[in-house]
């Protein structure tokens, strides 16, 4: 699209096709009802959409991808819009694609302990209405009031209870979905599995290039009769890490197990009031959950692991409002970085524990050399690092500097045998550093996945997988001596 005026003739045609699929009121075109959609959670990166649909059932979900489809318009699909690598971020000439209508909870059977819902309804939402029914749905996302199950299915999303409970991919059992073409397939089975090859397992992940979806089914369990959770302070945050290395080694696997530095509880303390020991390098909070007895044993075994580990003091919630109050800090980390800097940007890789230790003091010498702080608080038990580079858009370069310094700090997650990414997806946010992560072959087999599911590549263009061509330009901006890369980003 190359000026305004074509802008405006395209959006004509399309609006005018989507209109005779849809009724009036769930096409979106003005630039004021847009606006809104312009960006997710990954507000520095922004786009206005060329139209943004409303569809509140399957069937318009249908149409409006045959209408895509048949006019060559990229689409976008949007969940809450929580996502923090700018995977719903919009396409200038594209529809983005709401799922904010299709918030239905389709059935819930506590018999099969199984919810069937639509892929607009919040994550928290299907907890609340299998309370009735002492079950739950156990992946939490600290985005959980707001961010919703099809979301979450494109992104894997995990949460403090993913330890113990699996994340998205282990509490999905079926996937409704409509691919570009209009087609509905389902993926999975409410059985334990079921017959072909597993695409289910495919499809979760793909940050919605593959395919819309339309139903989910989860996995609901129990709730335990109890939880308890520990909070644990050490003078080193190398001691903290590893507590978290020797409580896994001693064969315990913790309901939650979370690490702050000293920068997020004292960032956390004035707006929560947790109680968090400010004195401390770093807290652990281990959670235990089960009958009575299985959780005061479980408290026991851990303390012991830590105080081992040179825990310098040890708290145990002795009620729920308390086991809640400690919880709240590290759920309400990321607003609370608000208070002590303009702006931040949340970097999401995975590391094997052991090696927890030497990357936060990496990212400590980073806080250096880029002169930018940097607060950790994350899923210390999966391994899954958050670091929270506080910066300030106003001040010239300071976002350069945020970026160069998340790029380093995945590349040293790679080095030490991570991941690039643990739950928030790549995006566009994390897309020059797969070319760091994957082989130019193994790009080559994640196009050919989404070639196989979306020929024409119409859903969700030039996210998460980058063109080998992009890893060759990055490769010569990757930092090195000083420079900086992503000067012009995004470069679609
Ligand atoms: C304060 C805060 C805390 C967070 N904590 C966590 C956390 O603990 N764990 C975690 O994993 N994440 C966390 N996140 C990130 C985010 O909430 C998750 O990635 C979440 O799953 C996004 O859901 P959403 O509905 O907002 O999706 P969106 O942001 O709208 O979209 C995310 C991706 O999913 C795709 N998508 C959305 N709906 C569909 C659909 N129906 N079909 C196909 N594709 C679709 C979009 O195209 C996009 O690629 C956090 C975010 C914030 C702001």
């Amino acid at each position: 699209m190359n000026t305004v005026t074509d802008l405006t003739a395209r959006r004509a045609q399309v609006c005018t096709a989507l209109q005779h699929v849809l009724p009036a009121r769930a096409v979106l075109s003005a630039v004021e009802d847009t606006r809104p959609y312009e960006c997710d959670g990954l507000a520095a990166y922004r786009q206005l959409p060329m139209i943004v649909v409303l569809p509140d059932s399957e069937a318009q979900v249908v149409a409006v991808l045959r209408v895509c489809r048949e006019l060559g318009v990229p689409v976008v699909p949007r969940g809450a819009g929580t996502g923090l690598s700018g995977g719903a971020m919009p396409i200038a000439d594209g529809v983005v694609l709401s799922t904010a209508r299709l918030n239905r909870i389709v059935r819930m059977d506590a018999y099969s302990r199984t919810a069937v819902v639509q892929p607009g309804v919040r994550n928290l939402a299907i907890s609340e209405a299998a309370a009735p029914y002492g079950l739950y749905y156990a992946p939490d996302p600290s985005s959980q009031i707001a961010c919703t199950i099809g979301g979450n299915v494109a992104e894997n999303s995990g949460g403090v209870h993913c330890l113990k409970y699996g994340l998205t991919v282990h509490n999905v059992l079926r996937v409704r979905m409509v691919t570009i073409d209009g087609e509905v397939v389902e993926l999975g089975s409410e059985a334990l599995d079921a017959p072909g090859l597993d695409l289910l397992s495919v499809f979760i992940g793909s940050e919605g290039m593959l395919g819309i979806v339309t139903e989910v089914t989860v996995k609901l369990v129990p709730k335990p009769a109890t939880a308890r959770v520990i909070m644990a302070s050490f003078d080193e945050v190398v001691k903290g890490c590893h507590a978290v290395a020797a409580l896994i080694a001693a064969g315990i696997i913790p309901a939650g197990l979370e690490m702050m530095d000293q920068t997020s509880s004292r960032m956390v303390e004035p707006f929560v009031k947790a109680g968090y020991d400010t004195e401390a390098a770093a807290i652990l909070l281990c959670e235990a959950d089960g009958t009575v007895e299985e959780v005061e044993e479980e408290i026991a075994r851990m303390s012991a692991v830590l105080n081992t580990a040179g825990a310098i003091a040890i708290a145990v919630s002795q009620t729920e409002a308390e086991r809640l109050r400690f919880w709240s800090g590290r759920k309400n980390a990321f607003p609370a970085a608000g208070r002590i800097s303009p702006d931040y940007y949340c970097m999401d890789g995975t590391i094997p524990r052991k090696r927890l230790g030497e990357v936060l003091a990496g990212i400590a010498a980073m806080e250096t050399k880029y002169g930018l702080r940097c607060a950790n608080v994350f899923h210390a038990g999966d391994g899954n690092l958050h670091p929270l580079i506080l910066f300030n858009a106003n001040i010239p370069d300071e976002f350069h500097r945020a970026e160069a310094f998340g790029a380093e700090i995945l590349a040293l997650c790679v080095e030490v045998g991570g991941t690039i990414t643990g739950e928030h997806g790549v995006g566009i946010e994390k897309i020059n550093s797969m070319c760091v992560q994957f082989a130019p072959a193994e790009l080559e087999a994640f196009f050919s996945v989404k070639r196989s599911f979306d020929p024409h590549s119409l859903l969700n263009p030039d996210k998460a997988i980058p063109t080998l061509h992009r890893c060759a330009e990055f490769g010569k901006m990757h930092v090195s001596g000083g420079a900086l890369p992503f000067s012009n980003l995004p470069r679609f």
